[in-house]
């Protein structure tokens, strides 16, 4: 067989050197076209093989920042040379490899010599070759190019990559959050038209836009100035982004993660320092306290309280704000508008459903702050880090946390981009058990409604109960993805690689901006697609209406109650009503009585309707099954609004206590207090609905991409079905065991 082989590596890692010693007389130099850049090329006999061997220029990274970096990377994807023997400075690794990563990116079929070995030991540096390779996928052969060491393996390990044939899958790394989402908006872009793809993957143009790479950015202006600059305008926006939030580039943030890539294989004991312990950066400093095996995760779950503490302290109090606001709202409507269906819809439906869930907004507005800080300055990505070795033993990956972590792990995520974030995971089966357990995270969406039942249930202890509720449904998604890798996704783990980007002092109006995007996208669903469902599910709560005779029956039991006292009292009352704040102490104690008798006829009239209703049916009918769990017809009318998504079962409460008002002595009363204050409701009701809301189906949308990322609806509706069932068995343990114990 005849093949070519090329030499590539940073400068003065010793190319030259192998390639002389390989090729010894049969070399020739020449040029470049068109550049004054040298070129040499030889051959080498191998095996029966016939190998032709080029030396590439020295080049630090494949974007066209320099001349020799441009033919480097123009000849690898031009000439497509069989295997590629990345010459790396083992005296200097962390430097070299970044040039391998960015090979591994573009999908060059590369084998590493690692090289200097000699001059490392004698820097006391000690690598252990074999660990580097099953961590970064490629064959990694010890050289010693001038003494020849290795030289025999080194080609063995690149004839056999050439035999292959097969052309590597370019590696994906997550570069975080606000790079990944343009990087996948433009690859779909990229895709979609066929851009320049006849060279390169649809990945790395992606990721030479946002490193504004000049060299492709005026190839892809010439071949379509229109698209060129849609992708053009993306990089724009996350780059202005960007510059906004942490003060930096593009440029620069795709380094960090190489880098950050680079140390955590590094990190995993493939380099061993026998003296030389001062060179530590201010970041490995850091790590080795946040990130030490005992004291590492002590400080982890110290940060996750003191955010809950921090969040509930300082939330609180704007909290109640907001929630007389709406009440005084509510209240202002009611009195200004005739009673009606227009009246119930607005006050019930809009006001108590999407106030309800607006009501949050200063928590989850705390609880962002807190977690920008945390993200922001690298915090998260050490967490990832240190609960690899827990996420391996249940069949998952240290990538896996990330997305876990997105979806909510901390508090007040999305599943959706949580979801999408498994991309980076390379194991089918791990990404697929990823994929359907992170919809147990606390989401933003059931952050409101967990912290509604602990404010009204368990108010002494709110943050060490939110503190639990997060642990708990991380063991019930750790413990739900064991199940899945030992049933029906079984198989092999693969290796764990992660970005650990340097620690950043994070700027203040990078937090606030953060802090802002996260709570307006909350305001935003509240307003537009909560605001829709929740009407939905008033229309669907007030009818059907009362037939006239059942409503007769209430008239009739009025008009009795009524006949009861003389008519003064009657006139007493209808005085009082007029009246805009009637103090009871003013009225008579028959007309007090009246009154509270009549109020309870209505309760009763409205308790009749919302059973009578649609929902309320629903409701009723699923009864006999909920009541193991604890939970009335009215939670579950809350329960399957919560599918669509799960702010609605706040707003579903809300609307629903408010239509069937049970104390209408104190209507301004927040549906909190309501609830604590109900006899059908305890909390141990409020534990089991805890665990069910944090368990069952995942809302709408994320059944969606959940079917659309695992490329198979079966999945989608795999994880409702056994998500509602797991929720189901767990809450009515919860609720009869308790009950047993008469907690
Ligand atoms: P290039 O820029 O990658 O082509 O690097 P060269 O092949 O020119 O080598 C740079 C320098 O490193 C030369 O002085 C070589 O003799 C030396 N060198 C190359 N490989 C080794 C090695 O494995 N061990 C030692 N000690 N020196 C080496
Ligand atoms: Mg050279």
């Amino acid at each position: 067989m005849e093949f070519s082989v090329a030499l590539a590596g940073n400068p003065n890692a010793g190319k030259t050197t192998l390639f002389n010693e390989l090729t010894g007389s049969r070399q020739h130099v020449g040029n470049y076209p068109g550049v004054t850049v040298e070129k040499k090329e030889g051959s080498y006999g191998f095996n029966g093989h016939k190998i032709h061997i080029v030396d590439l220029p020295g080049a630090y990274s494949l974007t066209a920042y320099s001349i020799e970096e441009v033919v480097s990377r123009d000849f690898l994807v031009n000439q497509k040379p069989e295997a590629v023997i990345n010459i790396v400075d083992a005296s200097n690794l962390e430097r070299n490899l970044y040039l391998s990563v960015q090979f591994l990116e573009l999908g060059v079929p590369i084998c590493i010599a690692l090289n200097m070995i000699d001059v490392a030991k004698d820097r006391g540096i000690e690598i252990d070759f074999e660990k580097l390779s099953d961590l970064i996928g490629v064959p990694v052969v010890p050289t010693i190019a001038r003494t020849g060491m290795g030289k025999t393996e080194i080609v063995k390990a690149a004839v056999k990559i050439a035999e292959s044939k097969k052309k590597p899958e370019p590696l994906i790394i997550s570069y975080g959050d606000d790079i990944d989402k343009a990087l996948f908006a433009i690859e779909k872009k990229i895709k979609k038209e066929n851009f320049l793809t006849d060279v390169y993957s649809a990945h790395w143009i992606a990721l030479k836009y946002c490193e504004k790479d000049e060299q492709i950015i005026s190839k892809g202006r010439e071949t379509d100035k229109d698209i060129s600059s849609d992708i053009e305008k993306i990089v724009e926006k996350v780059t202005r982004h960007l510059k906004d939030t942490l003060e930096t580039y593009p440029e620069a943030i795709i380094a960090d993660y190489r880098y950050g890539f680079i140390k955590s294989i590094i990190k995993q004991g493939v380099v061993r320092h026998q003296f030389d312990k001062d060179r530590l950066y201010t970041s490995d400093k850091i790590d080795k306290v946040l990130t030490h095996r005992f004291l590492g995760p002590l400080i982890m779950l110290a940060v996750l309280m003191g955010l809950y503490k921090f969040t509930f302290t300082y939330g609180e109090v704007p909290m109640e704000w907001l929630g007389m606001a709406f009440g005084w709202l509510g209240d202002t409507v009611s009195s200004v508008l005739p009673d009606g269906h227009l009246r119930s819809m607005l006050v019930s439906g809009v006001i108590d459903g999407v106030g309800g869930v607006l009501g949050f907004v200063p928590l989850i507005m705390f609880m962002f702050f807190g977690i920008a800080i945390l993200e922001d300055s690298g915090y998260l990505a050490r967490v990832a880090y240190m609960l690899d070795r827990i996420f391996r033993m249940f069949g998952l990956h240290g990538s896996s946390v990330m997305a876990y972590i997105i979806s909510g792990g901390i508090a007040g995520g999305c599943a959706v981009p949580g979801i999408m974030a498994t991309r980076i995971l390379k194991s089918p089966r791990e990404r697929l058990a990823t994929i359907l357990t992170a919809p147990f995270m606390n989401c933003g969406a059931k952050l409101p409604v967990i912290a509604l039942l602990i404010g009204a249930f368990f108010s002494e202890n709110k943050a060490l109960f939110m503190f639990l509720v997060t642990i708990g449904s991380w063991i019930a998604a750790l413990l739900a993805a064991k199940f899945l890798r030992l049933t029906i996704i079984r198989g092999e783990s693969t290796p764990f690689v992660m970005e650990l980007p340097p620690y950043r002092f994070p700027t203040l109006k990078g937090l606030l901006i953060h802090t802002w995007e996260r709570t307006w996208q909350y305001i935003k669903k509240a307003g537009t697609v909560i605001l829709g469902i929740s009407v939905i599910l008033w229309a669907m709560m007030t009818f059907p209406e009362l037939n006239s005779s059942e409503m007769q029956k209430f008239d009739l039991e009025r008009k009795a109650l009524i006949s009861q006292y003389d008519m003064s009292v009657k006139e007493e009352l209808e005085a009082a009503a007029q009246k805009t704040e009637p103090p009871a102490t003013e009225m008579s104690k028959n007309a007090q009585a009246l009154k509270k008798s009549l109020i309870s006829v209505d309760s009763s009239e409205s308790e009749a309707a919302l059973k009578n209703s649609l929902a309320g049916r629903i409701g009723t009918s699923i009864e006999g099954i909920s009541r193991f769990a604890g939970f009335d017809w009215r939670t579950n009318i809350a329960l399957v609004g919560g599918f669509a998504a799960k702010e609605v079962v706040i707003s579903t409460l809300g609307t629903a206590y408010s239509l069937g008002e049970t104390d209408p002595d104190d209507t301004d009363s927040s549906l909190s207090d309501t609830l604590a204050n109900s006899p059908n409701w305890s909390p141990l009701t409020a534990l089991s609905l805890i665990v069910f809301t944090i368990l069952y189906a995942p809302c709408f949308v994320t059944v969606v991409v959940i079917a659309r990322e695992s490329g198979s609806w079966k999945w989608g509706a795999f994880s409702m079905i056994f998500n509602t069932l797991l929720a189901l068995t767990l809450s009515i343990l919860v609720f009869q065991i308790g009950s047993f114990m008469s907690l």
